[in-house]
């Protein structure tokens, strides 16, 4: 008999048009769907009975507090995924440390605790963007979760460690836990969540996670609030690829995540990384 293994479960709390690498500055006019799609997500895992890490843009905890005082006070884990949802590697480390701690400060004001996660957007921590980890170190992070060890247009480092691990950076070392990939005849398989939960059958997934268990390793699952939301706007975007993996199957993806939260234990990642 294998030992369950408990994954951690993340949600990257932005809305909508947020992750759709239009600036911030062209926000403005889009609906916001974030506080509906937010409680149905709050919903969904209390009947689950599951518990997360919310990693929250910083513009969404401004502009909507509210929705992060519930997801605190509902006991999930609060982390931060930046401010403005810029890819770390176009922006100046002096750029990224302001709208870091920004991010920091309004998510432990509106919920007194201490934030010890972050994520990039787009998983920006590349081998061009490694002096984010030291800034995120020197700001009070005390784990990261956004090297994702394969080779995509917009992120990854391909030869990254597949799991948790400690990294040297100024002042100390941080942990870690880089997006799941799954190895079958040697190549990497990004299984983890978002459009790949969404593109590949579920089966693929469970047996995925299975196997990363067994082999005696926590995977970690990500998912967006507008994953379940089928029903958000549907705007043109600049990359036909980017459009495509955007709104490809959001229908089953509210299924398929109550599937995956009866098939497998999970606990917010902080949880996960310090009973290790
Ligand atoms: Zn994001």
């Amino acid at each position: 008999m294998i030992q369950p293994i408990t994954n951690a479960l993340t949600i990257d709390f932005e809305d909508w048009y947020q992750g759709l690498e239009i600036p911030m500055s062209e926000w403005k006019g889009f609906e916001d769907r974030i506080v509906p799609v937010g409680r149905r997500l709050l919903k969904l895992f209390a009947e689950a009975g599951a518990r997360a890490t919310f990693f929250i843009l910083g513009k969404v905890a401004q502009d909507h507090p509210e929705i992060v005082e519930e997801i605190a006070a509902a006991g999930h884990e609060i982390a931060t995924h930046g401010y403005s949802h810029t890819l770390i590697y176009t922006q100046t480390p002096e750029v990224f440390r302001e709208e870091l701690a920004l991010s920091i400060r309004l998510l432990e004001d509106i919920t007194g605790h201490t934030i010890r996660g972050h994520r990039a957007p787009f998983f920006s921590v590349t081998k061009q963007s490694l002096w984010a980890l030291d800034v995120m170190k020197d700001l009070g992070i005390e784990y990261d979760s956004s090297i994702f060890p394969v080779r995509n247009y917009r992120y990854g480092i391909e030869d990254a460690p597949r799991w948790p691990y400690r990294i040297p950076v100024q002042g100390g070392e941080l942990d870690e836990w880089p997006i799941t990939t799954w190895k079958l005849h040697g190549k990497s398989i990004p299984v983890a969540g978002g459009a790949y939960f969404r593109i590949f059958p579920y089966a693929l997934t469970r047996t995925a996670f299975r196997a990363i268990n067994a082999e005696g390793h926590p995977a970690v699952f990500y998912l967006h609030p507008w994953e379940i939301d089928p029903g958000h706007p549907r705007i043109q975007l600049p990359r036909r690829v980017a459009t495509i993996t955007h709104y490809f199957n959001l229908a089953s993806t509210e299924g398929r995540l109550k599937q995956l939260l009866r098939d497998f234990r999970f606990a917010p990642m902080h949880e996960v990384l310090h009973v290790r």
